[in-house]
């Protein structure tokens, strides 16, 4: 099981399906977006180890707002 704590305190609760993703929250309706981005996960990793370091975790979290 896995906890997301998103800003305003939300807290998520989802199974952990072995898949690894990220999430989008709508900030009107607090509706949670999952998201899969093969670019931003390796991007990640570069990032960090340009720092020399090792990528262990992260949380990504795209708050966002419905076109119109
Ligand atoms: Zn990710």
């Amino acid at each position: 099981m896995l906890k997301h704590n998103f800003e305003g305190g939300t807290a998520v609760y989802e199974i952990d399906r072995g898949g690894h993703h990220d999430h989008m929250v709508d900030v009107d309706s607090g509706k949670i977006i999952e998201f899969e981005s093969p670019e931003i996960e390796e991007l990640q990793h570069q990032i960090a180890e340009k720092h020399g370091y090792i990528l262990e975790e992260h949380s990504l979290v795209l708050y966002v707002r419905k076109k119109r």
